[in-house]
């Protein structure tokens, strides 16, 4: 079995393994523009344009069940549908706009703020995005899986002032349970490290993949643990979501959700405002509302920051302020991300 990765490389066996639902979720992933508007009974006038050849379509099953039939405009659609919009792309959008290739200390490991670093897992992914902020990103040449973790725990163990781990990628939780775990070993023998972050959109994508051995993985690590899914519309959180991250909170670890400001998405206050509800129903706190970053092919998405801080404001009156996330910006070379409000 093979899947993609955003670079349009396969990944094999060794990512993804043979057998268990949630691969077999992964295998059955739609990537056939044709196919999904025959199934989601879209307008046969409905067209990828080149997007596809740049930036190959990946929908799992289980999220596009979701998806309203017969709706072009469905807010969970257009996260993954491919658009001849991709094409249009302002000059000031660009493949690294936040100049990740300047923050690499190794192969598959980077370093962009105090105290933390963070993992190229893998560049696998459960969906393809299509404001993916790394959707051009090198994952050939800059992730860890299939070079072994040698390298990337020798970068950390050789740098005391990390004290945070963060898997990112791709999506870190595309890995079986076994390599995790061996990564999660090897990390938490460092002494300096203490806290270990999760950024992954699995459990929202595929919720088969919150097995036992994963849950009894992060119980049992003497690491902190941070996992931080990602949700943008409260469509995306059906009842087996729901039960797949209750049972990521009798891990014990923190559960939080960052979603990205996207335009046709979830630009308006009843859609943000239905999805800080929904996720604190199910145990995680609305931490970061990021502003789309401006890469290439993406800038259809973009709203502006004003507007931003007015849907904020709108939240602000509507919500406990715990449930308010933080509307936030990455500006390369800052030492934080950019709080807008
Ligand atoms: S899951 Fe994350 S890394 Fe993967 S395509 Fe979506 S935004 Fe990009």
């Amino acid at each position: 079995m093979k899947i993609l990765t955003h670079s349009g490389e396969s990944v094999g066996a060794e990512s993804i393994g043979k057998k268990g639902s949630w691969q077999r979720q992964m295998k059955l992933a739609v990537r056939d523009f044709a196919a999904l508007r025959k199934m989601l009974d879209l307008p046969d006038n409905l067209t990828a344009g080149t997007a596809e050849a740049s930036f190959a379509l990946f929908a799992p099953l289980p999220f596009v069940r979701r998806i309203e039939p017969g709706n072009p405009r469905d807010p969970l659609l257009l996260q993954l549908l491919p658009s001849p919009l991709e094409d249009v792309s302002p000059t000031h959008f660009s493949a690294d706009p936040l100049a990740e290739s300047d923050a690499t200390l190794g192969a598959g490991v980077l370093k962009k703020y105090a105290g933390r670093a963070l993992f190229i897992v893998t560049g696998a992914c459960a969906i393809h995005c299509r404001y993916c902020f790394r959707r051009h990103f090198p994952y050939q040449e800059n992730s860890l899986i299939g070079k072994g973790w040698g390298d990337a725990i020798a970068a950390i163990k050789a740098d005391d002032s990390i004290e945070e781990i963060i898997f990112s990628g791709g999506d870190p939780l595309t890995i079986l349970d076994q390599p995790l775990r061996s990564l999660i070993d090897r990390i938490q023998e460092i002494p300096h490290v203490r806290r270990l972050r999760i950024h992954t959109r699995l459990p929202i994508m595929i919720p088969a993949r919150v097995t036992d051995d994963l849950v009894a993985m992060l119980q049992n690590t003497n690491l902190e643990v941070v996992l931080v899914i990602h949700a943008n519309h409260a469509n995306e959180i059906d009842q087996a979501v729901a039960g797949a991250i209750i049972k990521l909170t009798t891990t014990g670890a923190m559960l939080l959700n960052q979603s990205v400001l996207l335009a046709g998405v979830n630009d308006n206050a009843v859609a943000l405002i239905e999805l800080s509800k929904r996720l604190l129903a199910i145990g995680v706190l609305p931490y970061y509302l990021h502003q789309l970053d401006q890469v290439t092919g993406t800038s259809h998405f973009e709203v502006p920051i004003a507007r931003g801080v007015e849907l904020i404001e709108t939240m602000r009156a509507a919500l406990p302020g715990f449930a308010v996330p933080r509307y936030v910006q990455e500006i390369p070379e800052r030492l934080n991300k950019t709080v807008l409000a």
